[in-house]
């Protein structure tokens, strides 16, 4: 009988990927508030949490023949509204872009890469940021380059998010000795000095988010 085997789509790995980052920011909310607090105003970890759980909810009411690139649209434009600060705008765009450039598919790992470097494009863009500036960007631009590296040899798509996942994990490691070029943290700047930059470390938990619901 394979009907009791657990479908795996993509309507379903979306829903499970704000599921898993809601749970797993929740557990990492004052650590991003005491990282942004650093050389920030300390509001990181809570306006993940707000940003989450409006995506989350917006999910819960979107038509189950809904494409997937279509749902992350509307998560991320619910996160964005209600995330606030730089990071929920800086964010919203990105899980935005991503989605409009995935659409109805395929969510292969060369399609998948595509719209992230899309949605990466779009974060450097708005927050005028380049890799180095200890942002957001230092955890995702390491990332993106190995699912690519990941995708030109034919790698599927969840084990090349896992095996890109140490890349993001040894950028956000680096965050810790820039001195931040952009966002709130440039005000002080040798003051961020380290401490990882608190939007590396919560793009690496979405990233990690991602990688258990596609190994579900
Ligand atoms: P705010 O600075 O408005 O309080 P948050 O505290 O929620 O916003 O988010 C801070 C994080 O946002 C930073 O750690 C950084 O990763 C990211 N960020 C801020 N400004 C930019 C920017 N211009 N480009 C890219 N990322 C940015
Ligand atoms: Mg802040």
């Amino acid at each position: 009988m394979t009907d009791s085997i657990p479908q795996c789509n993509p309507h379903t790995v979306v829903r499970t990927i704000f599921d898993n980052s809601l749970t797993l920011v929740s557990t990492k909310e004052d650590e991003l508030g005491k990282l942004d607090a650093a050389a920030g105003d300390g509001d990181h970890g809570a306006g993940m949490m707000r940003g989450l759980r409006a995506a989350h909810k917006a999910l819960l009411t979107v038509d189950d023949d809904l494409p997937a690139g279509m749902m992350l649209m509307q998560a991320g434009s619910a996160f964005a509204d209600a995330a606030g600060g730089a990071s929920g705008a800086l964010y919203g765009m990105f899980i935005m872009t991503v989605g409009k450039t995935l659409a109805a598919g395929p969510f292969d790992t060369s399609a998948v890469y595509a719209a992230l470097d899309a949605g990466m494009a779009a974060i450097a863009k708005l927050g005028k940021a380049k890799p180095g500036d200890k942002t957001m960007l230092d955890a995702l631009d390491p990332f993106v380059t190995a699912l690519g590296t990941a995708a030109g040899q034919g790698v599927e798509l969840a084990a090349a998010w896992a095996s890109a996942l140490p890349a993001a994990e040894a950028g956000v490691k680096a965050t810790a000795d820039m001195i931040a070029k952009r966002g709130r943290s440039s005000k002080l700047g040798e003051r961020s000095l380290g401490t990882a930059d608190p939007g590396a470390t919560s793009m690496l938990y979405l990233l990690l988010s991602v990688r258990d619901a596609l190994e579900r």
